[in-house]
């Protein structure tokens, strides 16, 4: 099985990471694929172009086996639908079945994207707990996919929807591009070498969010 991490990773930090590794190894997954978006359909397009947003992304899981980035969205033309990432990953027909791991707060927004039904046709999807959102009702139809049995993830190729809560590490990329708009240091939030690559490229300086 594959796990699918998608995102803006603008930038990527630990908070992203720490949560590809545990569910990697919590579901025995060959991979992680983190997939930056080239064009979000439900924000506005980061300022930061895709080329450097996926630089940052390889540079963070360079010694991290099982972590891969994958750069098909970026050359795709228009919004970044997940929908058409899974299709294009299963017509890959390596055989294995897709996890999308998705943090609570984009489930939260789940029933806005588009063909979002159809996501389970092609993956299972596992919410990711994320500190400070608190979950809603479900719907029907996401109540009739909710399994709490993980083996449920292995007899079928798609079409469950499973909550797993990994280490909390309360990070978003917006509040390291502000720490860094206003001059403070983002260490410990994220890898050294993206603080680098920050530093040479000078992103997040002196620019609106
Ligand atoms: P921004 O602050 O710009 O919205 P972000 O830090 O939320 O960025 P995204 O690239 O938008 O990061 O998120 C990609 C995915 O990672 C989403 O599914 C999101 O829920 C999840 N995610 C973001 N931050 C964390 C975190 N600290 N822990 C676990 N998952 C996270």
């Amino acid at each position: 099985m594959i796990g699918i991490y998608g995102g803006t990773f603008d930038p990527v930090h630990f908070g992203h990471l720490r949560t590809a590794l545990e569910v990697k190894e919590l579901f025995t997954l060959d991979e992680v694929r983190l997939i930056p978006c080239s064009q979000p359909p439900h924000r506005e397009t980061p300022l930061t172009p895709p080329e450097k947003r996926l630089a940052m992304l390889e540079l963070a899981v360079q010694n991290q086996p099982g972590l891969v980035v994958d750069r098909r969205e970026l050359d795709r033309v228009g919004y970044s639908y997940m929908i058409d990432t899974l299709k294009s990953l299963q017509n890959e027909d390596s055989g294995k079945s897709l996890l999308l791991i998705i943090g609570t707060d984009a489930f939260e927004g789940l029933d806005s994207w588009h063909q979002w039904q159809q996501l389970f046709d092609y993956a299972h999807i596992l919410v990711i707990t994320r500190p400070g959102h608190v979950l809603q009702e479900l719907s029907c139809f996401l109540s009739s996919k909710l399994t709490d049995n993980r083996e449920d993830l292995t007899l079928d190729k798609a079409g469950c929807l499973f909550f797993q809560s990994v280490t909390q590490l309360d990070i978003s990329a917006t509040a390291i591009r502000l720490l860094i708009n206003s001059g403070q240091n983002p260490s410990y939030l994220l890898p050294d070498s993206i603080i680098k690559y920050i530093n040479n490229n000078k992103l997040y300086i002196r620019r609106p969010n």
